[in-house]
């Protein structure tokens, strides 16, 4: 009987399939990697400079603290360098391929794992042989099982609920699931934003006490960019904070508003009709209408919701980390793991999320391991 079933290609999957000889991957799309092909604007942001648990969304920090300090960054980059990938900084210490994600797709499948591929896994269940997993092109059976089958954003590249599903048919909590590391809409207080589509500035957001300073971006649907995909992953239900101007600059009373804000005109007309003030003379406002003024460098706003898992990069919450042990072994099932971002484990933009499916993948082919020879 075989060792290891890994259900999916990906990120998580291909990479422990390196550590795990005897395992076959069963994927569904025509190829593997799908996502990490398309990650990064096609050049994949593989990790940051700067690895830790305070950038992830999760249900236990020092669980995931241990997990990344087993196979960190250093490792990474290590591990593609000997590969002959040495990924470039591009922003704010993320660590991107050179010139394509094809270079890490590459990488991943240069051990030739076994990958049955346009397999669709329907099910698992465990028998007295061991684990059975039920698939479009029959049954499959191994004496443990890895869920690496990733969340439920980009459906269209092969995103798909069955890692839930193995899980809560095995018993296990899922964390409640959402779209995240995506733009946000909004009410019609702010309906204000659509008329900016396409305009792009620096700002301040704050969001549940995390504050995230990057570009954000005007769409037809309301607000996205860098800074608002971070918030997105923090966002339940409330305000967050923009601050599209650290304060106000001092301004000459003789000249028009709109003219003296270092800021897109066309957002500072818009900004100014949405709280009421007319783009006039500094001098000729009131004291009450130069307060309002102020909201731009404090302007809450409830966003309506997000723009879903079809735009999202990620999806927060997942298999509950209670019942996973640090192997990435669940504590209900023996022989059944998880990797990746199937976990209630999300991180911020910026690498985060490659990293945790890397080092989680690390840390179950080496429970597999020991699993198998105990
Ligand atoms: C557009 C986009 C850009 C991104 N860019 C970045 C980035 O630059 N940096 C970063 O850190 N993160 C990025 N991410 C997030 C990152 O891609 C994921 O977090 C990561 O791929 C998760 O790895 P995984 O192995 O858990 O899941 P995945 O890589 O999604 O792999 C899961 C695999 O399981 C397969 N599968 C699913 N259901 C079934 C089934 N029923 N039967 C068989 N196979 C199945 C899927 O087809 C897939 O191949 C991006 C995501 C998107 C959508």
């Amino acid at each position: 009987m075989r060792g290891t079933l890994i259900i999916g290609a990906g990120a998580a999957g291909l990479f422990a399939s390196r550590y795990l000889p005897d395992s076959l991957l069963l994927e569904h799309n025509p190829k593997p990697a799908q996502k990490i092909k398309i990650s990064g604007g096609g050049k994949c942001n593989v990790t940051n400079k700067e690895i830790s648990s305070s950038h992830y969304h999760c249900g236990d920090t020092n669980f995931v603290q241990k997990v990344l300090q087993k196979y960190d960054n250093t490792k990474l980059l290590h591990f593609l360098a000997k590969a002959g990938c040495r990924p470039v900084v591009r922003k704010k210490g993320q660590y991107f391929c050179p010139h394509s994600s094809s270079e890490l797709i590459d990488i991943l499948l240069s051990h030739r794992p076994q990958i049955e591929l346009g397999c669709e896994v329907e099910g698992v269940e465990k028998t007295n042989q061991g684990f059975v997993v039920h698939t479009n092109k029959g049954d499959y059976l191994a004496k443990t099982v890895l869920v690496a089958s990733g969340g439920l954003s980009y459906k269209k590249i092969g995103a798909s609920p069955i890692g839930y599903e193995i899980a809560k048919s095995f018993g296990h909590t899922i964390m409640t699931l959402r779209p995240a590391l995506v733009g946000l809409t909004v009410q019609k207080e702010q309906f204000w934003f659509k008329q900016l589509a396409g305009i792009s500035m620096r700002a301040r957001v704050e969001v549940a006490g995390k504050v995230f300073e990057d570009d954000i971006l005007f769409t037809h649907k309301g607000i996205s960019g860098p800074a608002i995909f971070n918030a997105s992953l923090y966002w339940e239900r409330g305000a967050i904070i923009l601050s599209f101007l650290p304060r106000l600059p001092r301004l000459s009373p003789h000249k028009i508003i709109s003219t003296q804000l270092p800021l897109p005109k066309r957002f500072v007309k818009a900004f100014l009709k949405s709280i009421g003030i007319e783009d006039k003379k500094v001098g000729e406002l009131s004291l009450e209408e130069k307060k309002r003024l102020e909201l731009l460098c404090r302007y809450p706003f409830a966003p309506a919701g997000t723009f879903g898992y079809e735009r999202a990069e990620v999806t927060k919450g997942g298999v509950s980390l209670q019942e996973i042990q640090e192997d990435m072994q669940s504590r209900l099932v023996p022989g059944l793991f998880f990797a990746g971002e199937v976990l209630d484990v999300t991180g911020e933009l910026g690498g985060y999320n490659f990293q945790w499916a890397f080092s989680s993948a690390y840390a179950a082919a080496k429970g597999i391991k020991q699993f198998l020879v105990e």
